[in-house]
């Protein structure tokens, strides 16, 4: 085998895109060797082709073969400097894809000894995904539109994640591993890869019971750790449509589809949502708040205000300081009423969490200047959701504003939950550092809701946990497990420095049982709900204090 083919720098180049393959040419030997990808992709028997100049031909469309021939014979016989030409080229499962092939002859001597070039898939439109093999989503409109037949569309649940822990090549891995599971589940169906990390199942002849069957089969292998050649345990998602109408486009089963797997990933317990009337309501619902949301914002955060609830002292139960809490009243009265539970994740779906952002901080560090005079150790605590700290102007501006109203960074803290381990891990670390650097305190929110363990919290510097509400609520002598869970979580606590918040303190109860545990601050409606600012102030008259925060 000619050893000038096997060199590292081929290696290397092999490996750079998913639809860009090379080959070369020792002329000498009339031996081609083709990269990895080539092989796959055309099905090639392996990477080494003699003769490569009648064998080739054979891959090409019968209709190209002239125009292909005419250009690099103009190459080979030196009147023409380049081979540069579009074709279409059959690949593995039979069908043509359109490539783009440039190659040169690379001479020593004034003698040609190599050709060498790259040939890249120029089929956007390509009929098969050249990862999975699988077809595109481009031929998912020439699937027939017959009632009764349905569509499946699968997602993997925190892909983002999946690829940037263990990098892109992994995550390849794990796309190509749930391809090969769908396509043998469904074998008699037609699979998709539908985008980066969406599967469509289109099947005519399995019932709506079957389909989720198989599906939970399929759910049931990702879900077991180690399951295929390294591949660590992942969860996936799916939503469920059957068509219809004969009438309705692909386009909008498609966005049913969507609409279900997404509900389906809303709801920790099911993995598999069928399209319903009830997924319909609930996105025209949303759709009429994001837009509304939108408008407010525009119109200088009309209808947004903050209300405050006072973080107690463990001692005497005197106010050491406040939550700030984001409440809006739409002005469309379709609308009704709109908790934070509900417009906020609209808000960081719609990316407008950024602006509101900025409000809720200016707002709340202006409302704490006010407060100082009278209060000088008092805290203001609000909450940020993932997507500012990925603004870079975010991190600065809270500084800019402490020192515009004239407060001390000490008295800020800033409350993320626990998602935010989950998203770009530098960054967060980055953001914690310089924001701790000027005195302003991190607090954990909801901690023990996900499954964040200590190691992970430990990976980035907080200064505060605040303890879920659902650990909280229930706590009663008799409650064995969650009394275990916050003893322990408020031993390891101390033991690492954090401060500890107990969020949900309803009773007095509640408050009996937990001052055996060393917590730093107790929040709930036993002290007061979140106010008003008029109302807090009052709150502050009448139980404000004059200690620091712990
Ligand atoms: P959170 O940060 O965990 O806020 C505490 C929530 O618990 C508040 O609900 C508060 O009213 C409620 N709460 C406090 N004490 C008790 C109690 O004793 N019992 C019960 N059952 N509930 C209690 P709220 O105001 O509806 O806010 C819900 C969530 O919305 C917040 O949960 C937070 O995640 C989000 N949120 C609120 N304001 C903002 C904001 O300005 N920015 C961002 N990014 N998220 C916000
Ligand atoms: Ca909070
Ligand atoms: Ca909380």
């Amino acid at each position: 085998m000619s050893s000038s083919l096997n060199n590292y720098l081929f290696d290397a180049f092999s490996n750079a895109s998913d639809d860009i393959y090379i080959y070369v040419t020792d002329l000498h030997e009339d031996l081609t060797r083709w990269s990895g990808g080539a092989v796959e992709f055309f099905g090639l028997e392996n990477e080494y082709m003699y003769d490569v100049k009648t064998r080739w031909i054979d891959y090409i469309h019968p209709d190209d073969r002239d125009m292909y021939i005419e250009d690099i014979s103009g190459v080979f016989n030196g009147t023409k400097p380049q081979h540069n030409c579009e074709y279409r080229v059959r690949n593995r499962s039979g069908a043509y894809s359109w490539v783009e092939c440039r190659g040169s002859m690379v001479y020593e001597d004034g003698q040609p000894v190599f050709f060498a070039g790259l040939m890249t898939r120029i089929d956007n439109q390509s009929k098969y995904d050249g990862l999975t093999h699988l077809l595109t989503a481009y031929e998912l409109p020439k699937a027939p539109i017959i009632p009764s037949a349905s569509i499946l569309l699968v997602g993997i649940d925190n892909f983002r994640m999946i690829n940037s822990r263990h990098g892109i090549l992994y995550g390849n891995r794990v796309l190509k591993y749930l391809a090969d599971l769908l396509s043998s589940e469904f074998s008699d169906e037609t699979v998709y890869r539908f985008s980066g990390d969406e599967f469509v199942v289109y099947s005519t002849h399995l019932s709506i019971d079957e389909l989720k069957y198989r599906f939970e089969k399929i759910y049931l292998t990702c879900n077991i750790a180690e399951n295929y050649e390294g591949i660590e345990s992942f969860s996936i998602s799916a939503g469920l449509v059957e068509i219809p109408s004969a009438d309705t486009s692909m386009m909008d089963i498609v966005g049913f589809a969507e609409l279900s797997l997404a509900d389906a990933k809303e709801h920790s317990t099911q993995h598999l949502s069928v399209y319903s009337s009830e997924i319909k309501k609930k996105h025209i619902r949303r759709t009429k708040i994001s837009e509304e949301l939108i408008s407010s914002i525009r119109n200088n955060y009309e209808g947004f205000h903050l209300e405050y609830q006072p973080l107690m002292g463990s001692y005497g139960s005197r106010v050491v300081g406040a939550e700030t809490l984001l409440r809006w009243e739409p002005e469309n009265p379709e609308i009704g009423e709109c908790s934070p539970e509900e417009f906020i994740p609209i808000l960081e779906k719609n990316e407008g969490i950024v602006d509101v952002g900025y409000f809720v901080m200016k707002e709340s560090i202006r409302q704490l200047s006010e407060w100082q005079e009278k209060f000088p150790y008092l805290h203001i605590s609000f909450n940020v959701s993932y997507l500012q700290l990925q603004d870079p102007l975010f991190v600065p501006s809270i500084l800019k504003t402490c020192k515009l109203y004239n407060v001390d960074p000490h008295n800020i803290i800033m409350e993320l939950t626990e998602s935010i381990l989950a998203t770009d891990i530098e960054l967060v670390r980055e953001s914690f550092r310089i924001l701790r650097s000027q005195g302003i305190r991190i607090a954990l929110d909801d901690f023990g809701t996900g499954n964040t363990s200590f190691w992970t919290v430990h990976s980035v510097d907080i200064d505060i946990l605040k303890l879920d509400q659902a650990y909280v609520r229930t706590l009663c002598e008799n409650n064995k497990i969650d009394l275990a869970i916050v003893e322990s979580i408020s031993i390891m606590c101390n033991r690492l420095g954090y401060d500890l918040i107990a969020e949900g303190v309803e009773t007095d109860e509640i408050r009996n049982v937990l001052q055996q545990f060393e917590i730093t601050a107790y929040q709930g409606f036993l002290f007061s709900r979140p106010l008003t600012p008029d109302k807090f102030e009052a709150f502050l008259d009448e139980n404000g204090s004059n200690y620091a925060f712990r």
